[in-house]
């Protein structure tokens, strides 16, 4: 009696630890696949969500692999078997909507209809069971709705369209296989999402201080820290390939004074137009950057001194007539000094102190003018 007692506790013991196991086997899975979709195919992604079809056709591959990877580690429960396939396709729908999902849906239907036991009945509603749900889940990805309410929903649609494939396949029976399946849904829907919404997070935090040490804050250019980097690689460059750059330092005049007279407020929504205005005035390919305070250049790759003149030219002038606005409603002219240096006419190590150097001619000449360091003033 004692023993036969015993024993049903430890087969009890095995089952729990069986289907635990298999537990542990399907989020290790999830797992990978998220680490996969977040930090490799997505990685350069804004928001996570894949914007070309090429992308989006990625990740419903993806899913579709994942999902049939999920189709053949199953999870026994209660003498059930179930598996997470449909969280494969929650997740393509989430990614990237309608076309990731039925992607996957496709795959994962296909796959359970061709390789896993001959096509009857039950098995073709089960696999048009997938796709239906591939296309609600995709509706539900590209809703507005809150990354939460999303999961809620895409979980509903799953426990409600399979359960009720179970009772039509195998009538009053499917009722218990849809309890369990319900179960381990829940279960490995909810870990699922946390581990989604923080790998989200972490790589948008990660992009943050990325961005944050590499661009002004105040204008989003460049910073000091980025214009050294890309001035030295540039620099380098342009002497492999005895190319040309030149570099134009450009300073307002009389800051000083916008800051005493209207504020500091005021003093950086100039900053913040003065960075627009060089960024329109100057070439796609040319890198701008504020240096510091009300410090900016442009290096200018390829670009003879001649042409650079005429580029810091036109920049000097489109400053001059702009009317800086304030914020409450007033506008102010105002003016920029432009210092100019060029490599190889100038030697690599004196170019930043040319230019700089350039600029202060500028300053005494009387300001609002381009000046060479070839040249003294143009
Ligand atoms: P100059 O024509 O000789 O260049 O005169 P200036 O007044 O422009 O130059 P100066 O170097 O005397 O003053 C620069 C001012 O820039 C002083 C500083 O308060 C201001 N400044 C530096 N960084 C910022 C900033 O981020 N925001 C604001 N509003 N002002 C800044
Ligand atoms: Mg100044
Ligand atoms: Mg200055």
């Amino acid at each position: 009696m004692d023993n036969s007692e015993n024993r049903k506790g430890r087969e009890r013991s095995l089952k729990i630890l069986n289907t635990l196991q298999d537990l542990i086997a399907n989020f290790a899975i999830v797992t990978a696949y998220l680490f996969l979709v977040n930090q490799v195919i997505l990685r350069k992604q804004h928001k996570n969500l894949p914007s070309s079809y090429q992308l989006k056709l990625q990740v419903g591959f993806m899913a579709g692999i994942l999902g049939i990877i999920l189709m053949v580690f199953t999870v026994k429960m209660n003498g059930t078997y179930v598996d997470f396939r449909q969280i494969a396709i929650i997740l393509a729908a989430m990614f990237g909507g309608i076309i990731p999902a039925v992607l996957s849906g496709l795959i994962i239907g296909g796959v359970r209809l061709l390789a896993f036991g001959e096509v009857t009945t039950p098995t073709i509603v089960a696999a048009a069971n997938t796709l239906v749900i591939a296309m609600m889940l995709g509706m539900i990805g590209r809703s507005s709705m809150s990354f939460w309410s999303k999961w809620t929903w895409s979980l509903l649609v799953c426990s409600v369209m399979t359960s009720a494939v179970f009772v039509i396949n195998t009538g009053y029976n499917g009722m218990m296989t849809s309890a369990v399946y319900i179960t381990m849904m829940a279960l490995g829907g909810v870990f699922t999402a946390y581990l989604n919404e923080f790998l989200i997070k972490a790589k948008a935090q990660f992009e943050k201080i990325e961005r944050e040490a590499t661009v002004d804050y105040l204008t989003g250019l460049n910073n000091h820290r980025t214009f050294d980097e890309r001035y030295q690689s540039l620099l380098q460059s342009a002497t492999e390939k005895n190319e040309c750059l030149s570099i134009a330092l450009v300073d307002i005049d009389f800051f000083k004074r916008v800051n005493d007279q209207y504020g500091h407020g005021n003093g950086d929504l100039v900053l913040k137009q003065l960075g627009e205005i060089l960024m329109k005035t100057t070439r796609s390919f040319d890198t701008v950057s504020r240096n510091g305070g009300e410090e900016f250049s442009v290096i200018m790759y390829d670009t003879p001194h001649k042409h650079s003149l005429q580029i810091a030219e036109r920049l000097r002038h489109a400053v001059s007539r702009h009317r800086f606005r304030l914020n409450d409603g007033r506008t102010i002219p105002l003016t920029v000094s432009i210092g100019v240096a060029t490599y190889p006419d100038t030697e690599r190590e004196l170019l930043l102190d040319d230019a700089d150097k350039a600029l202060y001619a500028a300053k005494l000449g009387g300001r609002n003018t381009v000046c060479s360091n070839q040249t003294s003033q143009i």
